[in-house]
Protein backbone atom coordinates (compact mmCIF):
# COMPACT_ATOMS: atom_id res chain seq x y z
CA UNK A 1 0.00 0.00 0.00
CA UNK A 2 1.83 3.17 -1.03
CA UNK A 3 1.67 6.52 1.04
CA UNK A 4 -0.55 8.01 -1.85
CA UNK A 5 -3.20 5.06 -1.08
CA UNK A 6 -3.31 5.11 2.77
CA UNK A 7 -4.02 9.14 2.24
CA UNK A 8 -6.64 8.18 0.16
CA UNK A 9 -7.86 5.41 2.10
CA UNK A 10 -7.45 8.04 5.09
CA UNK A 11 -9.35 10.75 3.61
CA UNK A 12 -12.67 8.39 2.96
CA UNK A 13 -12.48 6.62 6.20
CA UNK A 14 -11.79 9.05 8.79
CA UNK A 15 -9.75 8.93 12.04
CA UNK A 16 -12.29 6.15 13.83
CA UNK A 17 -12.06 4.26 10.73
CA UNK A 18 -9.10 3.16 10.06
CA UNK A 19 -6.07 1.82 12.19
CA UNK A 20 -2.60 1.71 11.45
CA UNK A 21 -1.11 0.72 14.81
CA UNK A 22 0.86 -2.79 14.58
CA UNK A 23 -0.78 -3.50 18.19
CA UNK A 24 -4.64 -2.28 17.00
CA UNK A 25 -3.95 -4.74 13.66
CA UNK A 26 -2.74 -7.45 15.31
CA UNK A 27 -6.17 -9.34 16.57
CA UNK A 28 -6.94 -8.60 13.07
CA UNK A 29 -4.11 -11.00 11.49
CA UNK A 30 -4.85 -14.32 13.34
CA UNK A 31 -7.05 -16.70 12.66
CA UNK A 32 -9.74 -18.44 15.24
CA UNK A 33 -7.56 -21.15 15.16
CA UNK A 34 -4.11 -20.15 15.41
CA UNK A 35 -3.17 -21.54 11.58
CA UNK A 36 -2.35 -18.76 10.27
CA UNK A 37 -0.68 -15.20 11.08
CA UNK A 38 -0.73 -12.61 7.94
CA UNK A 39 0.56 -9.23 7.64
CA UNK A 40 -1.64 -6.12 6.88
CA UNK A 41 -0.49 -2.40 6.78
CA UNK A 42 -4.22 -1.36 8.12
CA UNK A 43 -7.43 -2.17 9.12
CA UNK A 44 -10.49 -0.16 7.37
CA UNK A 45 -13.21 -0.10 9.40
CA UNK A 46 -15.97 1.70 7.32
CA UNK A 47 -19.34 2.65 9.19
CA UNK A 48 -21.65 2.93 6.19
CA UNK A 49 -22.37 1.55 3.09
CA UNK A 50 -21.28 4.70 1.28
CA UNK A 51 -17.83 3.76 2.92
CA UNK A 52 -17.74 0.63 1.77
CA UNK A 53 -18.17 2.08 -1.56
CA UNK A 54 -15.56 4.56 -1.28
CA UNK A 55 -13.04 1.89 0.29
CA UNK A 56 -13.81 -0.51 -2.92
CA UNK A 57 -13.46 2.33 -5.37
CA UNK A 58 -10.06 3.17 -4.37
CA UNK A 59 -8.83 -0.56 -3.74
CA UNK A 60 -9.83 -0.87 -7.53
CA UNK A 61 -8.15 2.73 -8.35
CA UNK A 62 -4.98 1.83 -6.47
CA UNK A 63 -5.10 -2.30 -7.36
CA UNK A 64 -4.97 -2.93 -3.27
CA UNK A 65 -6.18 -6.86 -2.38
CA UNK A 66 -9.21 -6.57 0.53
CA UNK A 67 -9.34 -9.24 2.87
CA UNK A 68 -13.52 -8.65 4.66
CA UNK A 69 -13.67 -9.74 7.75
CA UNK A 70 -16.49 -10.55 10.08
CA UNK A 71 -15.95 -11.64 13.18
CA UNK A 72 -12.86 -13.72 12.71
CA UNK A 73 -14.26 -16.66 13.92
CA UNK A 74 -13.61 -18.75 10.48
CA UNK A 75 -12.48 -22.41 10.44
CA UNK A 76 -10.35 -22.56 7.66
CA UNK A 77 -8.59 -18.99 7.79
CA UNK A 78 -10.95 -17.35 5.33
CA UNK A 79 -10.98 -14.14 6.85
CA UNK A 80 -6.95 -13.84 7.86
CA UNK A 81 -4.86 -11.73 5.14
CA UNK A 82 -1.46 -13.35 3.86
CA UNK A 83 2.07 -12.68 4.53
CA UNK A 84 2.82 -10.44 1.98
CA UNK A 85 1.95 -7.39 4.24
CA UNK A 86 -0.29 -5.91 0.49
CA UNK A 87 -3.32 -6.83 1.30
CA UNK A 88 -6.04 -4.56 3.86
CA UNK A 89 -8.23 -6.10 5.87
CA UNK A 90 -12.22 -4.94 5.86
CA UNK A 91 -13.60 -5.13 9.43
CA UNK A 92 -17.46 -4.57 8.71
CA UNK A 93 -17.69 -4.58 12.87
CA UNK A 94 -19.20 -0.80 12.79
CA UNK A 95 -21.72 -1.51 9.82
CA UNK A 96 -24.29 -2.82 13.43
CA UNK A 97 -27.72 -1.48 12.55
CA UNK A 98 -30.53 -3.57 12.60
CA UNK A 99 -32.26 -2.06 9.95
CA UNK A 100 -35.81 -3.34 10.42
CA UNK A 101 -38.11 -5.87 11.79
CA UNK A 102 -40.92 -6.84 10.01
CA UNK A 103 -43.30 -9.04 12.58
CA UNK A 104 -46.09 -9.59 10.22
CA UNK A 105 -43.67 -10.55 7.21
CA UNK A 106 -41.64 -12.30 9.17
CA UNK A 107 -38.70 -10.79 7.80
CA UNK A 108 -35.45 -8.64 9.28
CA UNK A 109 -33.42 -6.59 7.07
CA UNK A 110 -29.68 -5.65 9.06
CA UNK A 111 -26.56 -4.39 8.08
CA UNK A 112 -23.63 -7.12 7.82
CA UNK A 113 -21.76 -6.41 10.82
CA UNK A 114 -24.43 -7.12 12.84
CA UNK A 115 -23.47 -10.52 15.25
CA UNK A 116 -25.78 -13.25 14.84
CA UNK A 117 -27.02 -12.80 18.73
CA UNK A 118 -27.71 -8.95 17.93
CA UNK A 119 -30.22 -10.55 15.28
CA UNK A 120 -31.46 -13.46 17.44
CA UNK A 121 -32.33 -10.83 20.06
CA UNK A 122 -33.91 -8.20 17.31
CA UNK A 123 -35.79 -11.24 16.67
CA UNK A 124 -36.89 -12.34 19.97
CA UNK A 125 -38.04 -8.89 20.50
CA UNK A 126 -40.41 -9.25 18.00
CA UNK A 127 -41.57 -12.37 19.21
CA UNK A 128 -39.76 -14.36 15.84
CA UNK A 129 -36.70 -16.52 16.08
CA UNK A 130 -33.85 -16.21 13.51
CA UNK A 131 -32.75 -19.91 14.07
CA UNK A 132 -29.64 -19.79 12.94
CA UNK A 133 -27.80 -21.26 15.82
CA UNK A 134 -23.96 -21.38 16.41
CA UNK A 135 -21.54 -21.97 18.87
CA UNK A 136 -19.70 -18.48 17.81
CA UNK A 137 -23.24 -16.68 17.74
CA UNK A 138 -21.68 -13.92 20.15
CA UNK A 139 -19.38 -13.01 18.18
CA UNK A 140 -19.37 -14.18 13.99
CA UNK A 141 -21.29 -11.34 11.71
CA UNK A 142 -24.09 -12.16 9.62
CA UNK A 143 -21.99 -10.88 6.79
CA UNK A 144 -19.38 -14.07 8.11
CA UNK A 145 -22.41 -15.55 8.21
CA UNK A 146 -23.96 -15.58 4.69
CA UNK A 147 -20.04 -15.61 3.12
CA UNK A 148 -19.62 -18.93 4.82
CA UNK A 149 -23.07 -20.24 4.61
CA UNK A 150 -22.75 -21.01 8.08
CA UNK A 151 -24.95 -24.34 9.30
CA UNK A 152 -25.04 -25.30 12.93
CA UNK A 153 -27.79 -27.07 15.17
CA UNK A 154 -30.86 -25.93 13.74
CA UNK A 155 -30.04 -26.85 10.22
CA UNK A 156 -32.33 -30.21 10.31
CA UNK A 157 -35.44 -27.84 10.45
CA UNK A 158 -34.66 -24.40 8.86
CA UNK A 159 -31.65 -24.83 6.52
CA UNK A 160 -28.39 -23.07 6.08
CA UNK A 161 -27.71 -19.83 5.57
CA UNK A 162 -28.55 -19.84 2.16
CA UNK A 163 -32.22 -20.55 2.96
CA UNK A 164 -32.55 -18.10 5.67
CA UNK A 165 -31.82 -15.18 3.02
CA UNK A 166 -34.81 -13.37 0.90
CA UNK A 167 -32.31 -10.62 -0.43
CA UNK A 168 -29.32 -9.14 0.20
CA UNK A 169 -27.07 -5.70 -0.63
CA UNK A 170 -23.31 -6.42 -1.96
CA UNK A 171 -20.81 -3.59 -2.79
CA UNK A 172 -18.83 -4.80 -5.55
CA UNK A 173 -15.05 -4.32 -5.94
CA UNK A 174 -15.42 -1.55 -8.40
CA UNK A 175 -17.29 -0.25 -5.66
CA UNK A 176 -21.39 -0.06 -7.33
CA UNK A 177 -23.87 -1.37 -4.99
CA UNK A 178 -26.35 -4.01 -6.14
CA UNK A 179 -29.20 -3.61 -4.34
CA UNK A 180 -31.72 -6.48 -3.71
CA UNK A 181 -33.05 -5.96 -0.73
CA UNK A 182 -36.52 -5.63 -1.06
CA UNK A 183 -37.32 -9.36 0.71
CA UNK A 184 -39.76 -10.45 -1.35
CA UNK A 185 -41.20 -13.73 -1.18
CA UNK A 186 -41.30 -14.28 -4.90
CA UNK A 187 -39.19 -12.60 -7.68
CA UNK A 188 -37.93 -14.81 -10.63
CA UNK A 189 -36.58 -11.61 -12.63
CA UNK A 190 -33.57 -13.60 -14.45
CA UNK A 191 -30.88 -15.08 -12.44
CA UNK A 192 -29.97 -15.64 -8.91
CA UNK A 193 -27.41 -13.07 -8.32
CA UNK A 194 -27.75 -13.22 -4.45
CA UNK A 195 -26.92 -17.22 -3.83
CA UNK A 196 -23.72 -16.53 -5.94
CA UNK A 197 -22.13 -14.22 -2.93
CA UNK A 198 -23.60 -16.81 -0.12
CA UNK A 199 -20.84 -19.12 0.45
CA UNK A 200 -18.05 -17.14 -1.58
CA UNK A 201 -15.99 -16.42 1.41
CA UNK A 202 -15.31 -12.64 0.35
CA UNK A 203 -14.18 -13.31 -2.92
CA UNK A 204 -16.69 -12.07 -5.09
CA UNK A 205 -17.79 -8.80 -3.06
CA UNK A 206 -18.52 -6.91 0.11
CA UNK A 207 -22.10 -8.06 1.99
CA UNK A 208 -23.19 -4.91 3.35
CA UNK A 209 -26.50 -5.56 4.25
CA UNK A 210 -29.03 -8.54 4.04
CA UNK A 211 -33.22 -9.62 4.59
CA UNK A 212 -33.54 -12.05 6.33
CA UNK A 213 -36.41 -14.96 6.84
CA UNK A 214 -37.85 -15.17 10.63
CA UNK A 215 -40.05 -18.04 11.73
CA UNK A 216 -42.89 -18.17 14.42
CA UNK A 217 -40.80 -18.70 17.91
CA UNK A 218 -41.05 -22.03 19.37
CA UNK A 219 -43.32 -21.81 22.69
CA UNK A 220 -41.63 -24.71 24.19
CA UNK A 221 -38.96 -27.25 23.51
CA UNK A 222 -38.90 -30.87 24.31
CA UNK A 223 -35.50 -32.13 24.49
CA UNK A 224 -33.90 -35.47 25.50
CA UNK A 225 -30.58 -37.14 25.70
CA UNK A 226 -30.58 -40.89 24.31
CA UNK A 227 -28.45 -43.03 25.17
CA UNK A 228 -27.81 -45.76 22.08
CA UNK A 229 -25.62 -48.80 20.53
CA UNK A 230 -24.04 -46.38 17.87
CA UNK A 231 -23.99 -44.40 15.08
CA UNK A 232 -26.69 -46.41 13.07
CA UNK A 233 -29.20 -46.89 15.81
CA UNK A 234 -28.62 -42.87 15.58
CA UNK A 235 -29.71 -43.08 12.27
CA UNK A 236 -32.71 -45.30 12.67
CA UNK A 237 -34.24 -43.45 15.30
CA UNK A 238 -33.57 -39.92 13.46
CA UNK A 239 -35.75 -41.59 10.74
CA UNK A 240 -38.61 -42.59 13.33
CA UNK A 241 -38.98 -39.29 15.07
CA UNK A 242 -38.94 -37.77 11.31
CA UNK A 243 -41.76 -39.94 10.25
CA UNK A 244 -43.46 -39.21 13.57
CA UNK A 245 -43.46 -35.44 13.86
CA UNK A 246 -41.43 -34.10 10.71
CA UNK A 247 -40.46 -30.68 10.96
CA UNK A 248 -40.88 -30.17 14.42
CA UNK A 249 -37.09 -32.01 14.83
CA UNK A 250 -35.17 -29.45 14.85
CA UNK A 251 -32.31 -30.61 16.23
CA UNK A 252 -30.10 -34.04 16.06
CA UNK A 253 -26.86 -34.27 17.24
CA UNK A 254 -24.44 -37.12 17.59
CA UNK A 255 -22.33 -37.67 20.52
CA UNK A 256 -20.10 -41.54 20.65
CA UNK A 257 -18.87 -41.60 23.77
CA UNK A 258 -15.20 -40.63 23.09
CA UNK A 259 -16.52 -37.03 22.83
CA UNK A 260 -19.26 -37.70 26.01
CA UNK A 261 -15.42 -39.26 27.46
CA UNK A 262 -13.67 -36.04 27.03
CA UNK A 263 -16.20 -33.59 27.81
CA UNK A 264 -16.69 -35.98 31.62
CA UNK A 265 -12.90 -35.62 31.87
CA UNK A 266 -11.95 -32.16 30.81
CA UNK A 267 -15.23 -30.29 32.01
CA UNK A 268 -15.48 -30.63 35.52
CA UNK A 269 -18.84 -28.74 35.50
CA UNK A 270 -20.62 -31.41 33.19
CA UNK A 271 -22.59 -33.86 35.06
CA UNK A 272 -23.54 -37.33 32.97
CA UNK A 273 -26.86 -37.35 33.14
CA UNK A 274 -26.68 -41.70 33.15
CA UNK A 275 -25.49 -43.80 35.25
CA UNK A 276 -24.17 -45.90 33.22
CA UNK A 277 -21.91 -45.51 30.68
CA UNK A 278 -23.48 -46.23 26.32
CA UNK A 279 -21.84 -46.19 23.20
CA UNK A 280 -23.15 -43.36 21.52
CA UNK A 281 -25.56 -40.51 22.37
CA UNK A 282 -28.00 -38.22 20.49
CA UNK A 283 -29.01 -35.12 21.26
CA UNK A 284 -32.87 -34.73 19.96
CA UNK A 285 -34.89 -31.44 20.34
CA UNK A 286 -38.56 -30.62 19.43
CA UNK A 287 -39.29 -27.01 18.87
CA UNK A 288 -43.36 -27.13 19.18
CA UNK A 289 -45.49 -23.93 18.72
CA UNK A 290 -48.04 -22.92 21.04
CA UNK A 291 -50.66 -25.27 19.07
CA UNK A 292 -48.66 -28.04 19.25
CA UNK A 293 -47.45 -27.84 22.71
CA UNK A 294 -49.10 -31.58 23.55
CA UNK A 295 -46.59 -33.02 21.27
CA UNK A 296 -44.16 -33.47 24.41
CA UNK A 297 -45.94 -36.23 25.62
CA UNK A 298 -46.40 -37.84 22.20
CA UNK A 299 -42.47 -37.38 22.29
CA UNK A 300 -41.84 -38.90 25.85
CA UNK A 301 -44.08 -41.82 24.55
CA UNK A 302 -42.35 -42.97 21.58
CA UNK A 303 -38.61 -42.64 23.69
CA UNK A 304 -40.28 -44.88 26.00
CA UNK A 305 -41.59 -47.38 23.60
CA UNK A 306 -38.15 -47.32 22.08
CA UNK A 307 -36.41 -48.09 25.17
CA UNK A 308 -39.06 -51.18 25.58
CA UNK A 309 -37.97 -52.41 21.74
CA UNK A 310 -34.83 -52.40 22.99
CA UNK A 311 -33.55 -49.35 20.46
CA UNK A 312 -32.53 -47.37 23.20
CA UNK A 313 -30.24 -48.31 25.87
CA UNK A 314 -32.07 -45.08 27.92
CA UNK A 315 -33.06 -41.75 27.66
CA UNK A 316 -33.25 -39.05 29.40
CA UNK A 317 -36.08 -35.41 29.05
CA UNK A 318 -35.29 -32.12 29.76
CA UNK A 319 -37.81 -31.08 32.37
CA UNK A 320 -36.43 -27.34 33.16
CA UNK A 321 -34.64 -25.20 31.16
CA UNK A 322 -31.14 -26.00 33.52
CA UNK A 323 -31.55 -29.53 32.03
CA UNK A 324 -32.17 -28.32 28.78
CA UNK A 325 -28.92 -26.45 29.14
CA UNK A 326 -27.07 -29.25 30.49
CA UNK A 327 -27.57 -31.46 27.94
CA UNK A 328 -26.56 -29.08 24.83
CA UNK A 329 -23.56 -27.89 27.28
CA UNK A 330 -22.42 -31.57 26.64
CA UNK A 331 -22.68 -30.79 22.88
CA UNK A 332 -21.06 -27.24 22.93
CA UNK A 333 -18.02 -27.87 24.41
CA UNK A 334 -17.24 -31.09 22.67
CA UNK A 335 -14.61 -28.46 20.98
CA UNK A 336 -13.31 -27.21 23.77
CA UNK A 337 -12.40 -30.52 25.94
CA UNK A 338 -10.75 -31.64 22.60
CA UNK A 339 -8.91 -28.73 22.52
CA UNK A 340 -7.95 -29.21 26.64
CA UNK A 341 -7.04 -32.39 25.33
CA UNK A 342 -3.95 -31.45 22.97
CA UNK A 343 -3.39 -32.05 19.24
CA UNK A 344 -6.52 -32.47 17.15
CA UNK A 345 -7.45 -33.34 13.46
CA UNK A 346 -10.28 -31.74 12.15
CA UNK A 347 -12.04 -32.79 9.03
CA UNK A 348 -15.39 -30.87 8.82
CA UNK A 349 -17.15 -33.65 6.23
CA UNK A 350 -20.59 -34.46 4.93
CA UNK A 351 -22.35 -37.85 3.34
CA UNK A 352 -25.92 -38.88 2.95
CA UNK A 353 -27.08 -39.72 6.51
CA UNK A 354 -27.77 -43.43 5.51
CA UNK A 355 -24.14 -43.98 3.92
CA UNK A 356 -22.53 -42.54 7.55
CA UNK A 357 -22.33 -45.71 9.71
CA UNK A 358 -20.54 -48.03 7.16
CA UNK A 359 -18.25 -44.82 5.85
CA UNK A 360 -17.51 -44.03 9.75
CA UNK A 361 -16.81 -48.42 9.94
CA UNK A 362 -14.30 -48.33 7.31
CA UNK A 363 -12.78 -44.91 7.99
CA UNK A 364 -12.20 -46.44 11.57
CA UNK A 365 -10.70 -49.68 10.62
CA UNK A 366 -8.61 -47.78 8.57
CA UNK A 367 -7.51 -45.48 10.75
CA UNK A 368 -6.53 -47.65 12.97
CA UNK A 369 -3.64 -49.29 11.11
CA UNK A 370 -2.32 -45.76 9.90
CA UNK A 371 -3.04 -43.86 13.24
CA UNK A 372 -2.76 -45.89 16.18
CA UNK A 373 -2.04 -42.84 17.99
CA UNK A 374 -5.15 -41.62 17.40
CA UNK A 375 -8.82 -41.68 18.88
CA UNK A 376 -11.17 -40.94 16.58
CA UNK A 377 -14.27 -38.49 17.82
CA UNK A 378 -16.38 -38.10 14.96
CA UNK A 379 -19.51 -36.07 16.28
CA UNK A 380 -21.81 -33.32 15.27
CA UNK A 381 -24.71 -32.21 13.04
CA UNK A 382 -25.92 -36.33 12.04
CA UNK A 383 -29.31 -35.08 10.76
CA UNK A 384 -28.10 -32.90 8.07
CA UNK A 385 -25.50 -35.83 7.47
CA UNK A 386 -22.62 -33.46 8.54
CA UNK A 387 -19.94 -35.14 10.92
CA UNK A 388 -16.87 -32.99 12.86
CA UNK A 389 -14.55 -35.98 12.08
CA UNK A 390 -12.12 -35.26 14.70
CA UNK A 391 -8.81 -37.15 15.57
CA UNK A 392 -7.44 -36.94 19.33
CA UNK A 393 -4.26 -38.51 20.98
CA UNK A 394 -5.19 -41.84 21.91
CA UNK A 395 -2.90 -41.75 25.21
CA UNK A 396 -1.14 -38.50 26.47
CA UNK A 397 2.27 -38.17 24.59
CA UNK A 398 0.80 -39.29 21.35
CA UNK A 399 0.05 -35.93 20.03
CA UNK A 400 3.27 -35.51 18.35
CA UNK A 401 2.84 -38.79 16.22
CA UNK A 402 -0.41 -37.64 15.69
CA UNK A 403 0.46 -34.26 13.73
CA UNK A 404 3.26 -35.94 12.12
CA UNK A 405 -0.01 -37.91 10.05
CA UNK A 406 -1.79 -35.28 9.46
CA UNK A 407 -1.45 -35.42 5.82
CA UNK A 408 -1.79 -39.31 5.60
CA UNK A 409 -5.21 -38.80 7.29
CA UNK A 410 -6.41 -36.36 5.32
CA UNK A 411 -5.76 -38.15 2.26
CA UNK A 412 -7.59 -41.31 3.61
CA UNK A 413 -10.52 -39.58 5.53
CA UNK A 414 -11.11 -37.34 2.26
CA UNK A 415 -10.42 -40.06 -0.57
CA UNK A 416 -13.22 -42.02 1.46
CA UNK A 417 -15.15 -39.25 1.83
CA UNK A 418 -15.37 -38.97 -2.29
CA UNK A 419 -15.95 -42.67 -2.51
CA UNK A 420 -18.84 -41.96 -0.84
CA UNK A 421 -20.81 -39.60 -2.66
CA UNK A 422 -19.53 -36.91 0.18
CA UNK A 423 -18.64 -33.98 0.95
CA UNK A 424 -14.82 -32.43 2.12
CA UNK A 425 -16.52 -29.03 3.36
CA UNK A 426 -19.66 -29.48 5.14
CA UNK A 427 -20.36 -26.30 6.42
CA UNK A 428 -16.81 -24.56 7.19
CA UNK A 429 -16.12 -23.54 4.04
CA UNK A 430 -12.67 -23.44 1.69
CA UNK A 431 -10.80 -20.78 2.98
CA UNK A 432 -7.06 -21.02 2.86
CA UNK A 433 -6.67 -24.27 4.39
CA UNK A 434 -8.55 -26.25 1.58
CA UNK A 435 -7.86 -24.54 -1.58
CA UNK A 436 -5.77 -28.01 -3.15
CA UNK A 437 -8.39 -30.02 -1.53
CA UNK A 438 -11.35 -28.48 -3.82
CA UNK A 439 -9.34 -28.42 -6.67
CA UNK A 440 -8.79 -32.16 -6.11
CA UNK A 441 -12.19 -33.26 -5.25
CA UNK A 442 -14.27 -31.04 -7.22
CA UNK A 443 -15.97 -31.58 -10.63
CA UNK A 444 -13.99 -29.90 -13.32
CA UNK A 445 -16.83 -28.30 -14.56
CA UNK A 446 -17.81 -26.84 -11.82
CA UNK A 447 -14.09 -25.57 -10.89
CA UNK A 448 -13.83 -23.93 -14.13
CA UNK A 449 -17.25 -22.10 -13.74
CA UNK A 450 -16.00 -20.91 -10.47
CA UNK A 451 -13.11 -19.58 -11.71
CA UNK A 452 -15.13 -17.72 -14.31
CA UNK A 453 -17.63 -15.98 -12.81
CA UNK A 454 -14.64 -14.97 -10.13
CA UNK A 455 -13.12 -13.88 -13.43
CA UNK A 456 -16.53 -12.05 -14.16
CA UNK A 457 -17.17 -10.08 -10.71
CA UNK A 458 -13.46 -9.63 -10.00
CA UNK A 459 -11.56 -9.00 -13.26
CA UNK A 460 -8.73 -7.29 -11.23
CA UNK A 461 -8.62 -10.12 -8.62
CA UNK A 462 -8.73 -7.88 -5.12
CA UNK A 463 -11.36 -9.92 -3.40
CA UNK A 464 -9.82 -12.19 -0.66
CA UNK A 465 -7.11 -13.44 -2.70
CA UNK A 466 -5.94 -17.20 -2.32
CA UNK A 467 -9.10 -17.71 -1.00
CA UNK A 468 -12.04 -20.42 -2.41
CA UNK A 469 -9.68 -20.71 -5.85
CA UNK A 470 -6.10 -20.70 -6.16
CA UNK A 471 -4.86 -16.99 -6.49
CA UNK A 472 -4.23 -15.94 -10.56
CA UNK A 473 -7.03 -17.94 -11.43
CA UNK A 474 -9.09 -14.39 -12.03
C1 LIG B 1 -16.89 -21.96 18.62
C2 LIG B 1 -17.21 -21.98 17.16
C3 LIG B 1 -18.30 -22.73 16.71
C4 LIG B 1 -18.62 -22.73 15.35
N1 LIG B 1 -19.71 -23.47 14.94
C5 LIG B 1 -20.05 -23.47 13.65
C6 LIG B 1 -21.18 -24.22 13.21
O1 LIG B 1 -21.83 -24.93 13.97
N2 LIG B 1 -21.50 -24.15 11.91
C7 LIG B 1 -20.80 -23.39 11.01
O2 LIG B 1 -21.16 -23.34 9.83
N3 LIG B 1 -19.71 -22.70 11.40
C8 LIG B 1 -19.33 -22.72 12.69
N4 LIG B 1 -18.22 -22.02 13.08
C9 LIG B 1 -17.41 -21.29 12.09
C10 LIG B 1 -17.73 -19.78 12.00
O3 LIG B 1 -18.21 -19.27 13.18
C11 LIG B 1 -18.73 -19.52 10.92
O4 LIG B 1 -18.15 -19.89 9.70
C12 LIG B 1 -19.21 -18.06 10.81
O5 LIG B 1 -20.25 -18.02 9.85
C13 LIG B 1 -18.12 -17.07 10.42
O6 LIG B 1 -18.59 -15.75 10.67
P1 LIG B 1 -17.57 -14.55 10.95
O7 LIG B 1 -18.36 -13.29 11.02
O8 LIG B 1 -16.70 -14.85 12.10
O9 LIG B 1 -16.74 -14.55 9.60
P2 LIG B 1 -15.16 -14.36 9.41
O10 LIG B 1 -14.43 -15.49 10.03
O11 LIG B 1 -14.76 -13.00 9.78
O12 LIG B 1 -15.10 -14.50 7.82
C14 LIG B 1 -15.45 -15.70 7.18
C15 LIG B 1 -15.43 -15.49 5.67
O13 LIG B 1 -16.45 -14.57 5.30
C16 LIG B 1 -15.89 -13.43 4.65
N5 LIG B 1 -16.69 -12.28 5.10
C17 LIG B 1 -16.97 -11.89 6.36
N6 LIG B 1 -17.80 -10.84 6.36
C18 LIG B 1 -18.03 -10.54 5.06
C19 LIG B 1 -18.81 -9.55 4.39
N7 LIG B 1 -19.54 -8.66 5.06
N8 LIG B 1 -18.81 -9.54 3.04
C20 LIG B 1 -18.09 -10.43 2.33
N9 LIG B 1 -17.34 -11.39 2.91
C21 LIG B 1 -17.32 -11.45 4.25
C22 LIG B 1 -14.44 -13.40 5.06
O14 LIG B 1 -13.64 -12.75 4.08
C23 LIG B 1 -14.14 -14.88 5.15
O15 LIG B 1 -13.92 -15.39 3.86
C24 LIG B 1 -17.85 -22.01 14.42
C25 LIG B 1 -16.76 -21.27 14.87
C26 LIG B 1 -16.42 -21.26 16.21
C27 LIG B 1 -15.25 -20.45 16.65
Amino acid sequence: VTPAALAAFRAVLGPAGILTEPADVAPFLRDFRGLYTGRSPLVARPDTVEQVQSLMRLATEYRTAIVPQGGNTSYCGAATPDASGTQIVVSLSRLKRIRAVDAAGFAITVDAGCTLSAVQAAAAGALRLFPLTLGSQDSCQIGGNLSTNAGGTAVLRYGMMRDLVLGLEVVLPDGRRMDQLSGLRKDNTGYELKQLFIGAEGTLGVITGACLKLYAAPAEYATALCALSGLGAAVELLGRLRASFGELVSAFEYIPAAAYALVARHLPEFVPPFAAASPAYALVELGLPSAARALADDFAALLAAEIDAGRLADAALASSLGQRQAFWFLREHIPDAQRRAGASLKHDISLPVAALPTFVAEARQRLKLLAPCGELVAYGHVGDGNLHFNLSPAAAGDDAALLALEAPIKRLVHDLVAAHGGSISAEHGIGRLKVAELERYEDPVALELMRRIKGALDPLGIMNPGKVLRGGDS
